[in-house]
């Protein structure tokens, strides 16, 4: 029995059934997760919040580090 990373919900997975990298939704909190291993059944939940902010963070600085060039002509 594999339990969701996120929300610990119990998700009847058979090891047979699933593929690596196949990508699962959780029934009860509906997080995405990434069957990551097969042998035995390990989920990895899929981010996508976390990875926007990183996107946002990275344009932020490069918005800065523009106006800081210009700033200096
Ligand atoms: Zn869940």
């Amino acid at each position: 029995m594999n339990r969701c990373p996120e929300c610990d919900a119990e998700i009847d997975l058979d090891e047979d059934e699933v593929e690596e990298g196949e990508i699962l939704s959780c029934p009860e909190c509906d997080v995405e997760l990434e069957v990551v291993q097969v042998h035995p059944v390990h989920l990895n939940v899929i981010s996508e919040e976390d990875e926007d902010d990183d996107e946002e963070e990275e344009e932020a600085k490069e918005k800065k580090a523009e106006v800081e060039e210009e700033e200096d002509e």
